[in-house]
C-alpha cells in the first residue's frame, strides 16, 4: 500500500511550496488507494514556534487536503509528532553505534569554529574533519564517565551516492566533498532532521517521499543511513522550484505566499490548488485541443496526476491565472444549487463585514444576493469584488443629487412606465429607456448619464438597463422619485 507523508516543521505558516508539496503527496495517495499522513518534525526546538503545527493542519483542511493519519488523527504509527518520539530515536541511535556507523564526537564548539576559520581562510569549504571517527572505546567510555559533552555523527563515505530520482531521473553525489560526518544527535540529545527523518520514514512504512528539490542532495545522505540500518529506502521524487512569474524567489516575506493570505482575500481554495498545479507540469492534459480552462476539482486533478509528467525544471506562477481559477470556481459553485446556497451567507457576512459601520443597507435577502451573484460571475474574480467602491449602489441608495429641470418631465415618465410593466428586464428596460428619451427629445447619452448618476451616484459604470435590472424595478423607481422630490 501506498503510504506516503508531509513533514513540515512547525516554524512558521504554510506557504505556497508547503502546500504544493503536501498536495502532490496526497493526489498521489489518493490515486493509488494510499494513506497520507502528517508528520510534525519538530527536533529543532529553539525554531519551533508554538501553535504553527495546529495552523499548518488548519491551512491543509481548508485546501482540502484530507489527513488520513497525524497527531489530530491517530494512527497505527503515533506519534506522528517528533519530540515525542525521542525514546525511539534512542533505540535507533544505538543500533548504528554498535555497528560502527555512527560515533561520539567530543569536539567543542570552539574547535569546529577555528576549523571553519581556517578553511575560509585557504579558500576551502568549511567541512568537520571526522576526528572524531578514530577515537577507541576506552576513550569513548572514559570520556562519557567524565562528563564530555558530545553529539553523534555518522560515517558517510567518501564514494559517489547514485538513486533514481522519480522526477530528475538518475541523481549521483558524493556527499563527502562538500561535508564531513553530520551529527545525527545533537548534544542536547534530540536527534538533528537527517535522522529522524530517515527513521520515520521507515518505522511509518513510508513507500515514496516527495518533497522539495532543496532536500535532494540530502537524500544521498539519507540512502547511505538506510543502508546502515539495512533497510529498503522509499522512492523518492524531488520537487523543483516554485518561483514567481518573472523568474524572481518566492519569498517567505512577501505576505501573498502564505495559505492564510490567499483565505482572508476570498480566493476558493481549488483556485489556489489549481493556481499552484497549473505551472509545472503533472497533469494529463485534457482531452480536447483549446479547451477552455478549467478550475478542477480535487478529484479531477487526481485523475489526471501522473508523476512522469511534473517537470524537473522551475515552475512560474501565473498571477492573472489565480484570479482567472477563483472566477471559474465561483462560476461552478454558482451553477452547483447546493453551494450556491452557501455562498449566500458567505456574501451576507461579508457585507455586513465590510460596513459594519454603517446602518442604511438596502436588500439583502437571499433572492437579491443570488440575483448579484449571478450578475457578478462575469465580471468580479472574487467575492470581495462586489464591495469596491463602484459597486457599493448595489448596496446603498446613493446621496441624492441635484437633477436639470429638462429631464424632470422624463423621469416621471419612466417611472410610470417602469411601473406599468410586468417583468422587468434588461432588454425591455432599454427599449424604455431609448423611447422615453426620444419622446422628450433628450440625447440618449446625456439623459443616461444623468440617471445613471441619480441610480448609483456614478459618473462611469455598469449601463443603465443593467443598473435597472439589478436593482429591480421597486428600488429603482424609488430612487428616482427620491430625486424628483
Ligand atoms: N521537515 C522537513 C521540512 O520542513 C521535511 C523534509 C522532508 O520532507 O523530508 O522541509
Amino acid at each position: 500500500q501506498v503510504r506516503v507523508r508531509f513533514a513540515p516543521s512547525p516554524t512558521g505558516y504554510l506557504h505556497l511550496g508547503g502546500l504544493r508539496t503536501a498536495l502532490y503527496n496526497y493526489l498521489y495517495a489518493k490515486k493509488y488507494d494510499g494513506v497520507f499522513i502528517l508528520r510534525i518534525e519538530d527536533t529543532d526546538q529553539s525554531r519551533t514556534i508554538p501553535g504553527a503545527a495546529e495552523t499548518l493542519k488548519d491551512d491543509l483542511t481548508w485546501a482540502g487536503i484530507h489527513i488520513n493519519e497525524g497527531p489530530w488523527q491517530g494512527g497505527h504509527f503515533r506519534p506522528y509528532v517528533q519530540s515525542e518520539r525521542l525514546d525511539l530515536y534512542k533505540d535507533h541511535i544505538n543500533i548504528l553505534l554498535n555497528n560502527g556507523t555512527a560515533y561520539h564526537c567530543f569536539c567543542t564548539e570552539r574547535r569546529l569554529q577555528l576549523l571553519r576559520k581556517e578553511a575560509l581562510k585557504a579558500q576551502q569549504i568549511p567541512r568537520y574533519d571526522n576526528k572524531c571517527r578514530n577515537l577507541t572505546q576506552d576513550e569513548v567510555k572514559s570520556r562519557i564517565a567524565r562528563g564530555d559533552k558530545y553529539c553523534i555523527r555518522f560515517k558517510i563515505s567518501d564514494t559517489e551516492e547514485s538513486f533514481n530520482d522519480l522526477i530528475y531521473g538518475k541523481i549521483s553525489y558524493n556527499i563527502s566533498l562538500n561535508e564531513g560526518d553530520p551529527i545525527i544527535i545533537k548534544t542536547d540529545g534530540y536527534p538533528t532532521y537527517h535522522f529522524a527523518n530517515v527513521v520515520d520514514d521507515h518505522l511509518m512504512n513510508i513507500t515514496h517521499v516527495f518533497r522539495g528539490v532543496e532536500w535532494q542532495i540530502s537524500t544521498t545522505k539519507h540512502l547511505m543511513m538506510y543502508r546502515a540500518f539495512g533497510w529498503n529506502a522509499p522512492n523518492f521524487g524531488h520537487l523543483p522550484l516554485l518561483l514567481n512569474a518573472d523568474g524572481t524567489k518566492l519569498s517567505k516575506r512577501q505576505g501573498d505566499i502564505k495559505i492564510s493570505f490567499y483565505r482572508d482575500n476570498y480566493i476558493f481554495p481549488l483556485a489556489l490548488i489549481n493556481y499552484i498545479t497549473h505551472s509545472g507540469g503533472g497533469f494529463q492534459k485534457d482531452q480536447e485541443q483549446n479547451v477552455k480552462p478549467k478550475c478542477h476539482t480535487i478529484d479531477e486533478l487526481c485523475h489526471q496526476f501522473d508523476v512522469s509528467r511534473i517537470n524537473s525544471h522551475s515552475g512560474k506562477l501565473m498571477s492573472d491565472m489565480l484570479l482567472e481559477f477563483n472566477n471559474l470556481e465561483l462560476k461552478r459553485q454558482f451553477e452547483d444549487e447546493d453551494s450556491r446556497k452557501k455562498l449566500v451567507p458567505i456574501v451576507r457576512d461579508l457585507l455586513h463585514k465590510t460596513y459594519s459601520d454603517r446602518v442604511d443597507l438596502l436588500q439583502t435577502s437571499d433572492d437579491y444576493i443570488i440575483k448579484i451573484l449571478q450578475w457578478s460571475l462575469t465580471r468580479t474574480h472574487k467575492l470581495s469584488d462586489l464591495f469596491t467602491k463602484n459597486l457599493e449602489f448595489i448596496w446603498f441608495q446613493p446621496s441624492s443629487v441635484n437633477i436639470e429641470k429638462n429631464i424632470t418631465k422624463a423621469l416621471v415618465v419612466l417611472k410610470i412606465q417602469l411601473a406599468n410593466e410586468e417583468d422587468l428586464n434588461k432588454d425591455k428596460i432599454s427599449v424604455i429607456l431609448k423611447r422615453v428619451s426620444k419622446e422628450n427629445n433628450l440625447k440618449y447619452s446625456s439623459f443616461m448619464k444623468d440617471l445613471r448618476l441619480i441610480l448609483s451616484g456614478l459618473k462611469e459604470g455598469p449601463s443603465v438597463a443593467e443598473m435597472m435590472d439589478i436593482l429591480g424595478k421597486e428600488d429603482s423607481i424609488r430612487r428616482i422619485s427620491l430625486c424628483l422630490n
